[in-house]
């Protein structure tokens, strides 16, 4: 009879890891004390006024000429001008608080993220990518009622109002967000009881209707009768399960939290009737960037936690901003940090007038890779695309074909639009010129777009 070697188990010795080093804690470096001083018009500003959000509403800017009042030469030479001929150019109007001036680098304001992000420079645009359309998710196309769009079977998003704190330039709703540009004639969602009606019947009367987003325009610029009017009418509904509410605030002007009690109380109401009749009440917000969280934005985002109230955040992937493994990794735990949970980062969508802050489908999955495994997974955010034309939104990972080559990648909806299948582009300047060529003779663009789908096809399930 033959016997089986003895194996000698082999005890390893545990090896103890070395504390983590310091740059591996950034995200816990916040700005603090009075960092809006270095700005000249700020220089006297004490901390209660720079604390006050009716202050930093009214001190927002809104034309170059007080941009430059404010900055006093801090910007390098030919950037005024070229700010004020990128903002002819602009689809969106320019409205920006103090306290994202302020973080603003305007000693190096073309390499800045915030500036970027709010800022037009007739130097940096570029061409509209062929394929763009100003309502490119085709909201208006979806909406029973002004105002209100039901596109998923269970959700519908509410538009009550068309302002915000701040505009951005690369925002989705361009087509009715600000005032009227050089460019653009906005189509207007203004505070208007008959149409909000219309709107909760319409919820009222769709059974499937479960999931609420209250968006706009912003939720911050809803008065707090308006948050408990809007928030009772819904929980009121029988079949409304869930309600978001959905703000920039936070990121532009999280000292409205610290020092706008009505406002705050009024959707802390909401969350705890909201919790007494079992229904979530949450809100969603949009931070792009590390720079924007400060000492401020933590001890605003601690009081809504010690509340009770959720805050989810919704990026927008932006080139210049954001698109480095880097930059959105320290985003996504700075946000953790805060006990704000990282949920969605956009794919830019194509919006007019803003082809420079644009990324590819491939730069989304390279980041994501990178992002995913660096802190807990429910503080990862998925990565998704809007599908233009109505297909809502898809994980930049499940197209049914995606060329790098062309840019153009093919996504289904099987649970939103059975049989459909929405076309993205990456943005013209991020592939090889031969290519680009290809794309403004209108016979082969059409080419191209008809052999993804094509392929596609084949392959969708
Ligand atoms: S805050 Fe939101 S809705 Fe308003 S301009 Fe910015 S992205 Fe658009």
């Amino acid at each position: 009879m033959s016997t089986l070697p003895l194996r000698v188990p082999v005890v390893r010795e545990p090896v103890a890891r070395a504390p983590a080093e310091p740059h591996a804690l950034a995200h816990r470096d916040l700005l603090r004390g009075p960092f809006w001083q270095r700005i000249p018009a700020y220089r006297s500003i004490d901390e209660a006024t720079f604390l006050d959000h009716a202050w930093q509403a009214k001190s927002s800017i809104t034309r170059v000429s007080k941009l430059v009042e404010t900055i006093e030469g801090m910007a390098p030479p030919g950037f005024v001008a070229d700010l004020e001929a990128g903002m002819k150019l602009a689809p969106m109007s320019v409205r920006v608080s103090p306290y994202i001036v302020s973080l603003i680098d305007w000693e190096h304001p073309y390499e800045d993220a915030l500036r970027t992000q709010f800022f037009p420079v007739a130097s940096r645009l570029l061409p509209d990518h062929p394929k763009l359309g100003l309502d490119s998710l085709a909201e208006q196309a979806d909406a029973p009622v002004p105002g209100l769009t039901h596109r998923y079977s269970d959700k519908a998003l509410f538009l009550p109002l068309d302002t915000c704190p701040v505009y951005c330039r690369f925002c989705t709703r361009s087509y009715a967000i600000g005032l009227d540009t050089d460019e653009v004639e906005k189509v207007h969602l203004r505070p208007n009881d008959e149409r909000w009606r219309r709107a909760y019947q319409y919820i009222a009367s769709r059974p499937e209707l479960e999931d609420i987003v209250i968006s706009g325009g912003d939720a911050y610029q809803l008065r707090a009768a308006h948050i408990a009017e809007i928030g009772d009418a819904l929980l009121a509904i029988p079949n409304v399960r869930r309600m978001r509410f959905a703000t920039k605030g936070p990121a532009v002007m999280p000292m409205k939290i610290l020092t706008d009690g009505a406002w705050v109380d009024a959707l802390a109401r909401v969350v705890e009737k909201g919790r007494a009749l079992r229904k979530d009440v949450v809100l969603h917000t949009h931070f792009n960037h590390p720079q924007e969280i400060t000492g401020i934005t933590e001890e605003a985002m601690g009081r809504l936690f010690e509340r009770g109230i959720v805050v989810r955040n919704q990026s927008v992937l932006i080139r210049g901003v954001n698109d480095t493994a880097e930059t959105m990794t320290l985003l996504v735990k700075r946000l953790g940090h805060l006990n704000v949970h990282p949920y969605y980062v956009y794919l830019h969508d194509m919006v007019q007038g803003v082809e420079d802050l644009r990324t590819s489908v491939d730069t989304a999955i390279h980041i994501e890779k990178h992002v995913r495994g660096s802190t807990a997974g429910f503080n990862t955010p998925t990565f998704v695309v809007d599908a233009p034309g109505g297909g809502g939104k898809r994980d930049v990972h499940s197209f049914e074909y995606y060329d790098r080559d062309t840019g153009v990648s093919v996504y289904g909806a099987p649970s939103v639009k059975p049989g459909r299948l929405f076309t993205y582009f990456d943005p013209l300047h991020q592939l090889a010129t031969h290519q680009q060529r290809r794309w403004g003779d209108a016979a082969e663009r059409q080419a191209m777009i008809d052999e993804a789908i094509a392929r596609a096809r084949g392959r969708a399930r």
